[in-house]
């Protein structure tokens, strides 16, 4: 059987840097675990548009719509600010999110006890953390028609409209049960019934899909406003939490908090299922391509190993050699080793981030 596939897309910024060490892990899983991918690499974002003019070639497009998985790094910086909207560097990355039609987004939250005093709560509310937040990405109250500024009378009046369809909830939501069924078996839907049409619809769509096709998951729900004061009073009763759009944005960003940096957090993004069952799968660092730092071999290169990590997880089905990985970090970070952006006031001596990438491999 071929090996399945990867196409890595560096991109630009820190993309290229910490990439370098992911490139290192898939190289180790070759030599030392047979564990053998199909790598190819391309440009994405301001890389690509100083080469074709546009920061997605439809080649590279093709390529995207036929590998297991995509591994991107990030696009953007100060060079391409000024650049026309269609051809800036995030057009890049919003085209294969839209093409590849990428509606749930995986951001978990993992606290590496290492780290329990870097979250912004209390050391035993965070440590040992391991949520999902699965957000849906491609509808809801950003894309719903009507919108737009209308005038009103004479006054003016600002209008967005939530929306969803019955399917776009049912297979967000059957994503949210598959990554449960893997994990512990827990979904937490979080949505407004209380005062929304689309909220009702939410409640009753998940319920259907988990009654007729996942009764084995353990399923709740929760007013998102409730859900937020609960994932900060205790996040640990949560396993996997589906939400819509606008909530997921708000509730994966509060998320990211209970854990730390910015430079530890991976995330997926995944479609319909393929041909070989497999999901349509981007991966990415959630962090930007960090122009401050990019060229200083500074950045810490956790957060896109670790989206290498999920790539085992959720595209290979390979949770065993997934749990490897993470527990190299965490013995990594057990040992000290921190990079600038780990740094807590009383400071230290940061590691670089190919020293970061290396200690990784070793451990
Ligand atoms: P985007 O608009 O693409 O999200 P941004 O400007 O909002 O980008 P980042 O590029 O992620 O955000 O950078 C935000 C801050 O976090 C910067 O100061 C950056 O140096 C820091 N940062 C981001 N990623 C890392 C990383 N992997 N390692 C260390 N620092 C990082
Ligand atoms: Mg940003």
């Amino acid at each position: 059987m071929a090996n399945p596939s990867i196409l890595i897309l560096p991109g630009d910024g820190i993309g290229p840097e910490v990439m370098a060490e992911v490139r290192k892990i898939i190289s180790w899983f070759d030599a030392k675990r047979g564990l053998s991918f199909d790598v190819s690499e391309d440009l994405v974002g301001g890389a690509a548009y100083d080469v074709h003019g546009t920061p997605l070639a439809d080649s590279t497009m093709e390529k995207a719509q036929s590998v297991d998985a995509v591994l991107l790094g990030a696009v953007g910086g100060p060079k391409y600010d000024s650049l026309p909207f269609e051809v800036k560097p995030e057009r890049g990355l919003l085209r294969l999110r839209k093409e590849m039609d990428l509606y749930a987004n995986l951001r978990p939250a993992v606290c590496f006890d290492a780290l329990a005093d870097f979250s912004s709560l209390k050391r035993d509310v965070v440590a040992g953390l391991d949520i999902m937040i699965v957000r849906e990405l491609t509808s809801g109250v950003y894309f719903g028609e009507p919108r737009g500024i209308f005038t009103e009378g004479n006054e003016r009046v600002g209008i967005n409209t939530q929306r969803y369809t019955e399917s776009e909830i049912a297979r967000v939501a059957r994503s949210a049960f598959e990554l449960a069924r893997r994990r512990r078996n827990k979904v937490c839907s979080m949505e407004k019934a209380n005062v929304m049409e689309s909220g009702i619809l939410w409640r009753e769509v998940v319920q259907k899909v988990h009654d007729e096709e996942y009764p084995d998951v353990e399923l709740s729900h929760m007013y998102a406003d409730n859900g937020a004061m609960q994932l900060v009073r205790n996040p640990k009763q949560f396993d996997v939490i589906v939400t819509d759009n606008l909530f997921g944005d708000i509730l994966s960003d509060a998320a990211a908090m209970l854990t730390g940096s910015l430079g530890m957090l991976p995330s997926a993004s995944l479609g319909a299922p393929m041909a070989n069952g497999r999901p349509k799968a981007l991966y990415e660092p959630v962090h930007g391509s960090a122009p401050d730092i990019a060229g200083q071999n500074k950045a810490n290169p956790i957060a896109c190993i670790l989206s290498f990590g999920m790539a085992l997880r959720y595209s290979f089905d390979q949770g065993a050699e997934a749990d490897r990985l993470e527990r190299a970090v965490e013995a990594v970070l057990a040992k000290g080793l921190r990079t600038a952006d780990l740094m807590g006031p009383e400071g230290g001596s940061p590691v670089s981030t190919s020293e970061m990438g290396d200690a990784i491999v070793q451990a």
